[in-house]
C-alpha cells in the first residue's frame, strides 16, 4: 500500500513547504490574539506575570498535544510576553551535545528556547539537558586519554519550551524537569471558523460566516489544517468566481479536494472500513492495524486517531481500537446488530 505523502495530502497536521508562507505572517503574537485553548491561556498569563514580577526566568513548560495545534506560536507568544528572545531547534536537529551547549551558551538571560520533537533527543543530548535544566550548568569532556579535560560551563537563566505529541513519549527523567505540563485539546469549529476569518482578514480575503465555518468544520480540529483549506479554498474562489469565498464557493472547493464535510480524507475513510471489513469493527491492535495500512503506528496515533475519536467515530479499548456506530453511518455502510463486539456504553 502506497505511503502517505504528507507534502501532497491536504489535511496533514503536519507542518509542510506549503505552510511556510502564511505561518509567519498567520502567526498569533500575544496570548490575547491567540483563538481558544482558554485553561492554557489563563494558566500561562497567571505564569507570566508572576515570573515577570519576581524578574525571574519561567519555569520550563512542556506543550503536548498533536501537530498543528499551535505549540510553536505559544512559545513565540511566551517570549514575546515575557520580552525575551525565541531560539528554535528540534531534537532530531541536535546531533550531539556539542551542538546543545552550542545552542545553550548563546541564549541571553531570561531567553526561551524551544525544542520541537523533544521525544527525539538522542539519550546523550537529553542528558546533557538535565543539569541544563536544573542548574543552568553543563559539564563537557572534551578531548581524548590522558589529555582528557573537564569543563563546567555556567549558563544562563532560559526556559526550555519542549513540545512532543504526547507526554508520554517523553523519558520520566526528562518529564520530571518540567515545572509545567500544558495539554493542547484539538479546537472547536467555532474556534477555527474565528481563526479563519482572522487569518483571512490578514490576506485580504473576503469571506462570509458560513463560507469560514464551512472551511473551519472540514479542518479537523486543527488550525494548521484551517489556515491551509482556508488558502486552497482562495485559488478556486479567485479563479473560478469573483474572489470571496460563501458557504457554496468553500464547500464545493472542499468536495473537490475529496475532503469530505467532517474533514476526512481518504486515509481516514480506508482506516475506518478496514477496520470495518476485515476485523469486523474491532477490537483490533494498533499495530497489526499499522500493517493492515502499510502507515506507522505512532503516525495512526498521533495524527489521524485524535480526530476520528474526538468526533466519535473510533475508541480505544485496552483490547484495541473498535469502530463506533456512527462510523458505520458516515461511511454508508449498515450498522451491525446488537453485537457486543461494536456495541459502546451508549451508543
Ligand atoms: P504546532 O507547533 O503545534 O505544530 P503551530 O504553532 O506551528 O503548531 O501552528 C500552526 C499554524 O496554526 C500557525 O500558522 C499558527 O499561526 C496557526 N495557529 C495555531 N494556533 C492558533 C490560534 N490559537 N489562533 C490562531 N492561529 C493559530
Amino acid at each position: 500500500m502506497d505511503e502517505m505523502d504528507f507534502e501532497n495530502r491536504i489535511v496533514a497536521p503536519e507542518f509542510t513547504t506549503q505552510d511556510a508562507e502564511i505561518d509567519g505572517s498567520l502567526r498569533p503574537r500575544t496570548l490575547s490574539e491567540y483563538i481558544g485553548q482558554e485553561k492554557v491561556k489563563d494558566n500561562l498569563r497567571i505564569y507570566i506575570q508572576a515570573a515577570r514580577a519576581r524578574g525571574e526566568s519561567l519555569d520550563h513548560v512542556l506543550f503536548y498535544g498533536p501537530p498543528g495545534l499551535g505549540k510553536t506560536t505559544l512559545a513565540g507568544i511566551v517570549a514575546h510576553e515575557m520580552g525575551v528572545n525565541l531560539r528554535v531547534t528540534s531534537g532530531p536537529a541536535i546531533e550531539r551535545s556539542g551542538d546543545l551547549v552550542a545552542i545553550l551558551t548563546t541564549l541571553s538571560e531570561g531567553d526561551v528556547l524551544f525544542i520541537d520533537e523533544i521525544h527525539r533527543l538522542s539519550r546523550a543530548v537529553e542528558e546533557a539537558l538535565y543539569p541544563a535544566m536544573e542548574d543552568f550548568s553543563v559539564d563537557m569532556i572534551l578531548g581524548k586519554g590522558p589529555a582528557t579535560r573537564s569543563y563546567h560551563i555556567d549558563l544562563p537563566h532560559f526556559t526550555l519550551i519542549g513540545a512532543t505529541t504526547r507526554s508520554g513519549q517523553l523519558t520520566a527523567p526528562l518529564r520530571d524537569r518540567f515545572g509545567v505540563l500544558m495539554r493542547l485539546e484539538l479546537y472547536t469549529p467555532e474556534e477555527l471558523a474565528q481563526i479563519v476569518r482572522r487569518s483571512a482578514e490578514i490576506l485580504n480575503i473576503p469571506i462570509d460566516r458560513n463560507g469560514a465555518l464551512e472551511i473551519a468544520s472540514r479542518s479537523r480540529g486543527t488550525p494548521r489544517i484551517a489556515n491551509r483549506l482556508l488558502k486552497r479554498v482562495r485559488d478556486i474562489a479567485q479563479i473560478e468566481h469573483d474572489g470571496a469565498i460563501d458557504e457554496d464557493i468553500a464547500r464545493a472547493a472542499l468536495q473537490r479536494f475529496e475532503i469530505d464535510e467532517l474533514g476526512l480524507d481518504d486515509f481516514d475513510r480506508r482506516m475506518l472500513s478496514t477496520i470495518i471489513q476485515t476485523y469486523g469493527g474491532g477490537p483490533v491492535g494498533l499495530d497489526t492495524l499499522a500493517a493492515a495500512l502499510g502507515e506507522e503506528s505512532v503516525t495512526i496515533e498521533d495524527v489521524y486517531e485524535p480526530y476520528l475519536m474526538q468526533i466519535g467515530f473510533l475508541t480505544r479499548t485496552n483490547r484495541g481500537r473498535c469502530v463506533t456506530h456512527a462510523a458505520y453511518a458516515h461511511l454508508g455502510l449498515p450498522v451491525p446488530e446488537a453485537n457486543p463486539q461494536y456495541t459502546l456504553p451508549n451508543s
